[in-house]
């Protein structure tokens, strides 16, 4: 018996020596961590006195230079973590220095074709007649452009644009709403109404700089976010057509006004006779996209 517990002993002091140690080196790695140590310093600390193998620090623990990065990843919700950050800006910047001019005005407004697919179900569903057009660009410029454009033709059934006008689908959507929802709704309040016909277009796309101002800005047209109402035709063949109307105390001076005031609902800019000299004839309507959806309604 007396051997037989002396073997014990020299294994266990065997064991136990090596375990130590390994366990005192765990403890500390894990401090680096930021973790508390939870590990027994060694078998005499065994809460039931039974010697375990020595906690083998795991991934999880194990100070990896990716752990040292741990808590950037749980604050990046692209989840790159920190390595990943730092190592961004130049990848990027030699992006854009490959591509010195960069996208064009047209190129960053070009839809997704599954959102272009959408945007064309509704403007059928609205009952828009259009036909799609390859992409424009023009060599005059090379931020004029609209990469999936549709060549309307009937804004809404019974309700032609004479011509056609091309112009990006969100652009028709809009203008077949403000048809449903304003103009038509005012029209039949006018004293002679008659079945309103016809939308007789100014520019629709046109590649220019605005006008009216000093700015050499690129005219919202070029992008196919605008579209110009220069006056409107009804079934008995009689004409309404846009024109500085203030004061006048008729009944066309009320529908243009609600009209006018009515196409901020589904614009972002509305412009017309008053606006400037070169607004007198005709509504300017478009979707320019502004900081904080701000609207320029005149
Ligand atoms: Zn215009």
């Amino acid at each position: 018996m007396q051997a037989r517990a002396f073997l014990a002993l020299l294994g266990f002091v065997c064991v136990a020596l090596p375990i130590a140690a390994q366990t005192d080196d765990a403890a500390g790695q894990q401090s680096a961590t930021g973790d508390a140590p939870s590990l027994p310093a060694g078998p005499d600390s065994s809460p039931d006195g039974v010697l375990r193998p020595p906690a083998r620090p795991d991934a999880a623990a194990e100070p990896t230079p990716s752990d040292s990065f741990a808590p950037a990843q749980m604050d990046d919700p692209s989840g790159r973590g920190g390595e990943a950050r730092s190592a961004d800006p130049a990848p990027a910047a030699d992006a854009l220095a490959s591509e010195a001019e960069g996208p064009t005005a047209w190129q960053l407004l070009a839809e997704p074709p599954l959102a272009h697919h959408a945007c064309l179900m509704s403007a059928t569903l609205l009952g828009i007649r259009f036909e799609e057009l390859a992409p424009i660009t023009s060599p005059e410029d090379r931020d004029c452009g609209i990469a999936r454009p549709l060549r309307v033709t009937e804004i809404q059934p019974g309700i032609s644009l004479p011509g056609g006008a091309e112009m990006r689908c969100a652009t028709a959507m809009r203008l077949a709403l403000w048809v449903r929802h304003e103009l038509t709704p005012a029209l039949r309040l006018l004293p002679s109404a008659a079945a309103l016909t016809e939308i007789r277009p100014g520019s629709a796309y046109q590649c220019r700089a605005r006008v009216g101002g000093s700015s050499e800005k690129l005219s919202e047209h070029a992008l196919g976010n605008a579209f110009d109402v220069m006056g409107l035709g009804f079934a008995n063949g009689s004409e309404m057509m846009i024109a500085p109307r203030d004061g006048s105390g008729s009944a066309e001076e009320a529908v243009q006004k609600a009209i006018r005031h009515g196409g901020c609902l589904y614009f972002t800019t509305v412009l017309g006779p008053g606006s400037n000299a070169a607004h007198d004839d005709h509504l300017h309507f478009d979707i320019a996209m502004r900081a904080g959806g701000w609207r320029l309604c005149e």
